[in-house]
């Protein structure tokens, strides 16, 4: 708890942002700094509430939200962040992504405005790091057991810390030419500037984890490899395989998959090479994307700071209700209510109930052909779709973006080798640790879970560097916080 009376005492702040006219000529990070006296403030709104939900139930790490919050109260930033590190490996991250299921858990959120946890983790590390706090903090001892982990993102960083301050020595494998999975190629700058990873991948590089990018496990080095020369191995792989809409025109010119586009203005921003027969610009176009969650949003964001002359997002669910005033209705879950991201206040024209049959164009895309849709929630039977034929139209449209999310983790070489087992999803079946059907294979973050969240991929990343800590020397000190599996 933070100051017994703070919650009646102070209103909620968030960060303040630049105005979207400003930041969409800039794909900077675009919060402006708050200052510490006014954070403690948002600290003491924490109210020793009893049973804190945001930390047992509404975060995925278990993060120890109310203590931190004392701490900050009580001006003792270096324990405040020797406490958050306890649960999180990289709250820099989650400070800035995350979409709080804390906040919506939070027992003030009942009556009132919620504490600003989001902003608080935030601003604990950034300031952790301003001040010198954050050190590489190499193993004591060392195991001589060896661990691979294919991929880099969050699940497989968080995992690969673990491990090695556990004493293991620990080789990363990426696919990609620099680390950080999604975090570096799919999460545009304005939300996650990358200079932030590459500064964790240091500090992970000092304490001993070796990376090695541009090598496609399965492919470039075979599961026969990584088993004969590794103790065990993590699949860390994500869950890349996007969601196809297979329709007259689908291979027309224009229509592409979110990834692409993101990833390769990901690469634009940073400076990296793209092929220029293969560029997508949303410059001067009309822009539809497919798909209203993180991805689409994502993708608004960057079409107009491309410059898009016009931007629609389409959903194919009905709209979701608006939260009324500051009650939450879900309480402590998370609730299925309208969200209105940062880009979406950019200036995008938003419809649900969209459904989409057809594209059409001569050499190019030109029009979408879409219908309304009705849809069926019938308890115990899956959600039923009925297009509406009188409502067909045909909608303008220069670039097509699918941003209708991702199926499972991909199917290649790498998976068949290993000769997993799969879920009925065709994710990565594993128990409450992480392990797999093979013995010595654990897996974790999106290619167990589906297509997820950073923190439910720290989180899961944790979970399996314990169960592989076990497994490779029978037991194991790693802090086991996550509320996840
Ligand atoms: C555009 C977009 C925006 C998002 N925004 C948010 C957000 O705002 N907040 C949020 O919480 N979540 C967001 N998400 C979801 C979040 O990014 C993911 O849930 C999270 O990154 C999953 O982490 P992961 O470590 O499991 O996998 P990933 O981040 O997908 O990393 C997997 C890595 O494995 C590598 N790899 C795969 N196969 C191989 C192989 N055979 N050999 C070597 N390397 C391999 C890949 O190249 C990749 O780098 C977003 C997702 C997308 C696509
Ligand atoms: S990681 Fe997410 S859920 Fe957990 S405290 Fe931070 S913002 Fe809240």
């Amino acid at each position: 708890m933070g100051k017994p009376t703070g919650f009646m005492e102070y209103a909620r702040e968030v960060w303040a942002e630049q105005p979207p006219t400003e930041r969409i000529r800039h794909y900077r990070e675009f919060h402006k700094d708050i200052p510490f006296e006014r954070l403690r403030l948002q600290a003491a709104r924490c109210m020793d509430c009893g049973i804190p939900w945001c930390h047992s139930h509404g975060c995925p790490l278990g993060n120890l939200i109310p203590d931190w919050n004392d701490l900050l109260w009580q001006n003792r930033l270096p324990e405040a962040l020797e406490l958050l590190h306890h649960t999180n490996n990289f709250p820099e991250f989650t400070g800035r992504v995350c979409p709080a299921p804390c906040e919506k858990a939070c027992t003030l959120s009942l009556n009132d405005d919620p504490v600003s946890i989001k902003l608080i983790e935030c601003e604990i590390i950034d300031r952790g790091f301003e001040a010198g706090l954050v050190q590489s903090r190499p193993p004591r001892i060392e195991t001589g057991k060896r661990v691979a982990i294919i991929g880099s993102g969050p699940a497989g960083l968080a995992a690969a810390q673990q491990l090695r301050r556990a004493g293991h020595t620990v080789t990363v494998f990426e696919r990609d030419d620099e680390p950080g999975g999604l975090l570096r190629f799919g999460i545009p700058d304005f939300k996650l500037e990358k200079h932030r990873i590459r500064r964790r991948i240091e500090q992970m590089q000092a304490e001993g984890v070796e990376f090695e990018c541009g090598v496609d496990a399965g492919e470039d080095i075979s599961a026969n490899y990584l088993t004969r020369h590794f103790d065990a191995i993590l699949l860390a792989c994500g869950a890349k395989t996007p969601r196809n809409l297979d329709i007259p025109g689908r291979n027309l010119p224009g229509v592409h998959y979110a990834m692409d586009f993101l990833s390769q203005n990901n690469r634009l921003v940073s400076g990296l090479p793209v092929a220029q027969e293969q560029l997508i610009s949303a410059r001067g176009k009309r822009v539809v994307v497919i798909g209203g969650g993180d991805t689409g949003s994502d993708c608004v964001g960057t079409s107009i700071r491309q410059g898009a002359t016009h931007v629609l997002q389409i959903e194919v669910l009905p709209k979701p209700r608006e939260h009324a005033g500051t009650s939450n209705p879900s309480w402590p879950d998370w609730p299925n209510i309208l969200r209105t991201s940062t880009s979406h206040e950019e200036g995008c024209e938003r419809r649900w109930g969209i459904s989409t049959s057809e594209f059409k164009g001569s050499g190019r895309v030109e029009e979408m052909v879409i219908e309304e849709a009705d849809w069926n929630f019938e308890a115990g039977k899956p959600p039923a779709m009925t297009p509406r034929p009188e409502t067909r139209s045909t909608i303008k449209a220069d670039l097509v973006l699918l941003a209708m999310g991702f199926v499972h983790i991909e199917h290649g070489r790498l998976v068949r080798e290993l000769g997993v087992e799969l879920d009925q999803r065709g994710n990565v079946r594993c128990d409450t640790m992480g392990a797999t059907s093979v013995p010595g294979v654990f897996t974790a973050g999106d290619s167990a879970l589906g297509a997820s969240l950073v923190v439910r991929a720290i989180a899961t990343g944790r979970k399996a560097a314990i169960g592989m800590d076990r497994y490779l020397t029978g037991d194991s000190l790693l802090p086991d916080t996550t509320l996840l599996w």
